[in-house]
């Protein structure tokens, strides 16, 4: 079976190279005004075996970041609008970033899925149609939810020629962060890691571009470093981005980002003529 996938895998790189696609996460960054960017970021491989929560907003630790660094995540969509966006404006500074997307949206506009994951970035999930608060319902109705949400993006994800081998990141944002012991007993078992955040940026108010852009940069620094949770939904968000970005990256701020550690055993069967192949 590892053999079999490790040729699919192999061959579906070479049908892409063949084609002249670029491969994933090689997009060159096209600059940021400043000259400064936030990225590349440096990669963090999250251990989900058991599963995990991170964030000190709601939970003990947060994971292991340095002074200055931050950690961009994205919840709600993708929008037709905003996505792309928010896409572009991350180019800008070679900066990946996570995406809790939900179900709903990403069967609405699965492109978007895969586009975002063709630019380098994480994959994560946020349920099917984002009940703000999981706890209020029975937990059968809780648990279909989040597996609704996983079978929907995976299917978005893998809905193309190109991203057939791509991989959901076992990662869960709660709705509204509202988590409930029995639901994270209940990841934890599935080795799927929950996320919170260390600060926000206040853009799912109604607030300003301005507004969202002031209080980031406050909690940015207050906290010195931490997963910051925005909203690829909020038009006021996109407009916010790019001050956010060129600020944090003025002040000498740089970006982390979050991938799940596969299993030591994942290359384990690739035939010794695959890895040595030029
Ligand atoms: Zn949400």
């Amino acid at each position: 079976m590892n053999h079999a996938r490790a040729i699919a895998a192999l061959l579906a790189l070479g049908t892409a190279l063949l084609a002249g696609l670029p491969a994933r996460a090689e997009i060159p960054c096209s600059g940021a005004p400043s000259g400064k960017t936030l990225g590349p970021a440096r990669i963090i491989e999250v251990e989900t075996q058991g599963g995990g929560v991170y964030g000190t907003l709601q939970y003990a630790r947060s994971l292991d970041l340095a002074e200055k660094e931050i950690l961009f995540t994205f919840d709600d969509g993708p929008d037709p609008v905003v996505t792309p966006q928010i896409l572009d404006t991350l180019d800008r500074h070679c900066l990946k970033a996570t995406f809790f997307f939900t179900g709903l949206r990403a069967e609405r506009y699965p492109e978007l899925v895969r586009e975002a994951w063709r630019r380098g970035h994480t994959i994560a999930t946020h349920t099917y149609s984002h009940p703000n608060n999981l706890r209020r319902f029975a937990p059968s109705y809780a648990r279909a939810q989040i597996t609704r949400g996983q079978e929907a993006i995976a299917a978005a994800l893998q809905g193309a020629e190109d991203t057939k081998e791509a991989e959901l990141a076992p990662f869960f944002r709660f709705p509204g962060l509202n988590d409930s012991a029995r639901l994270k007993a209940w990841l934890a078992a599935q080795d799927i890691a929950v996320f919170s955040c260390d600060f926000g940026s206040d853009d799912w108010r109604r607030i300003s571009a301005w507004s969202v852009y002031k209080r980031t940069m406050r909690n940015a620094a207050y906290m010195g470093r931490g997963i910051v949770i925005l909203h690829d939904t909020k038009t006021r968000t996109a407009s916010a981005l790019p001050m956010i970005l060129d600020e944090l990256a003025r002040r000498g701020f740089k970006a982390a980002h979050m991938r799940a550690k596969k299993p030591p055993d994942t290359l384990a069967g690739l035939p010794e003529k695959a890895v040595t192949a030029p």
